[in-house]
């Protein structure tokens, strides 16, 4: 057993799941942020229990052939990337490896199997700069100057950085500008410990396919109507009579408004002391209140290669949209194939979120019935579905756990069901695509019961995805095929594809 402060050289064999570099000495293992697999380091031990510890490194002695510079000078302390200075080939392999890992350990499939069905891995052609969205906090470093740029990990603290290398590149003039503005009009970033301050984040969103840019500075205007009401002048400039929420405000968004594709900018107002990031009300200062991004079919046996062929979306400051739009195009083209559609299937969308499995879905069979917890977002899939003029996908609010078995129990014991239902009742495909704890053991064995020929699990943790597909592959299903794909370059996330089919 070693104790706190011990230091000691050793090198890594392993990757932990939170992309920490793994050693061992004599059996005692080190877990040591940012060391990299195949790198001889020198630790400092912070945490030490009677098996194992947390370390810092300290030294890199003898670097990893996997490890690179990162593009970023603050990767180390950023809460933003995990691994970024492993190569992006060993990024991939670690990723398929957790994957595999978990179905074989929490799974129970063979080695054979896995090795038979596993496709691999999805990366990016180019892993950097790959977000639409950003939200950067704003506060004052110890000198009184204001600064913006993320949180170092599991803290608070604000690193400087306008330049994000997983963010856009128009980030850092957006940035930069309102940066200049607070500073020439002595304007306060907020203050998280005594909730005081006027600019707390700004969010920005990019569409990709468009090139429509959007900045929402989310700001706190106190606590009191009264102080509300007095920072709020009444002004008739050339910006159409808006209110002033920010100090010369015109000036401001006529700096921003110059910028190449910029369509929108407005205040979310959030004057609570708390760690959620927007406010709910939201004022358009200029341009228009959402912008739009399209999401491409690919065609995944041609090294997936973009079709003219999509779904656009309106994308306001407190919709959800994935994060990286690239990654998600290549992924739902991978669940549209895998669900094998050729327009007369119907089928179940289960955590359909804004839809955009169910759109896609949509266009290639009879009918799709989504299902989603968060009213906001249905009612986000309801208007993609009317702008892209898809009639054919219905939308249910509530837990999947909770719609599909009610609506079985009920429609199942009924004679002369309509077609409808009775089209709802023996879907051919049931898609989900559930938050990280998986799907709850009552939506599987509906989805059981209502044996359709194909299951698609889309999956943003394979831990409780091994898991919900042993339960479906003891239910009768086999596994068809399995793909993760990369969706956060950098972190140590990752997406699964899978396709199950029904024994016969
Ligand atoms: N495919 C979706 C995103 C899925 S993310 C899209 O592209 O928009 C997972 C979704 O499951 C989230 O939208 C979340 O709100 C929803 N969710 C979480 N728990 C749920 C539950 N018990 N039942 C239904 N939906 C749920």
């Amino acid at each position: 057993m070693y104790n706190k402060d011990d230091r000691l050289t050793v090198s890594i064999t392993d990757t932990g799941i939170d992309g920490e570099g793994i050693g061992k000495i004599d059996g005692y293992t080190l877990f040591i942020k940012d060391a990299v697999l195949g790198d001889t380091v020198e630790a400092k031990i912070m945490k030490a229990k009677k098996n194992y510890a947390y370390a810092r490194l300290e030294k890199v002695i003898a670097p990893s052939p996997f490890r690179v510079t990162p593009k970023c000078e603050f990767a180390r302390s950023c809460g933003g990337c995990q691994i970024q200075a492993l190569d992006y080939n060993a990024q991939l392999k670690f990723k398929a490896d957790k994957v595999r890992n978990n179905l074989l350990r929490i799974g129970h499939f063979s080695e054979e199997e896995l090795e038979a069905k596993m496709e691999p891995i999805v990366g990016m052609d180019d892993p950097y700069h790959y977000r639409g969205k950003a939200q950067f906090p704003f506060g004052t470093d110890k000198n009184g100057n204001v600064i913006t740029g993320f949180y170092a990990g599991r803290t608070h603290n604000i690193i400087a950085n306008t330049d994000c290398a997983l963010g856009v590149e128009d980030n850092r003039e957006i940035l930069g500008i309102i940066l200049d503005h607070m500073k020439k009009h002595n304007i306060p970033a907020y203050n998280e410990t005594i909730g005081k301050g006027l600019i707390r984040h700004a969010l920005i969103r990019k569409g990709f396919a468009t090139g429509e840019l959007m900045v929402c500075l989310v700001i706190n205007l106190g606590k009191n109507d009264a102080t509300k009401t007095s920072t709020l002048q009444r002004r008739s400039n050339t910006y159409g009579g808006a209110y002033e929420y920010i100090p010369e405000q015109g000036e401001l968004i006529a700096s921003l408004a110059k910028i190449p594709g910029m369509t929108s900018i407005s205040v979310s107002i959030n004057n609570e002391k708390t760690n959620v990031i927007m406010g709910t009300e939201i004022h358009t200062l200029w341009g228009q209140p959402v912008i739009h991004d399209t999401i491409h079919m690919c065609d995944t046996k041609d090294g997936f290669r973009v079709s003219d062929e999509g779904i656009s979306y309106a994308i306001s400051p407190l919709s959800f949209y994935q994060v990286n739009p690239k990654q998600t195009e290549r992924l739902y083209s991978l669940a549209l194939d895998y669900a094998g559609l050729t327009g007369k299937e119907s089928v179940w969308d289960l955590y359909c979120g804004i839809g955009t499995i169910s759109l896609f879905l949509a266009k290639k069979a009879k009918q799709v019935y989504g299902v989603e917890i968060i009213p906001q977002a249905i009612d986000d899939a309801r208007e993609n579905a009317r702008n892209n003029g898809i009639d054919n996908a219905s939308f249910f609010v509530g837990k999947a756990e909770e719609v599909l078995p009610e609506f079985y129990e009920k429609e199942s014991g009924r004679t002369g069901s309509s077609v409808l239902s009775s089209s709802m009742l023996t879907p051919d495909v049931i898609v989900v695509d559930p938050p990280r704890k998986g799907c709850d053991e009552a939506c599987l064995s509906t989805m059981l019961q209502m044996n359709p020929d194909r299951i698609v699990y889309v999956s943003c943790d394979s831990a409780t995805l091994a898991r919900d597909l042993r339960i479906l592959v003891d239910g009768g299903y086999k596994l068809k095929n399995i793909r993760p794909v990369d969706m956060f370059p950098h972190s140590v996330h990752v997406e699964t594809a899978v396709l199950l089919i029904k024994e016969v």
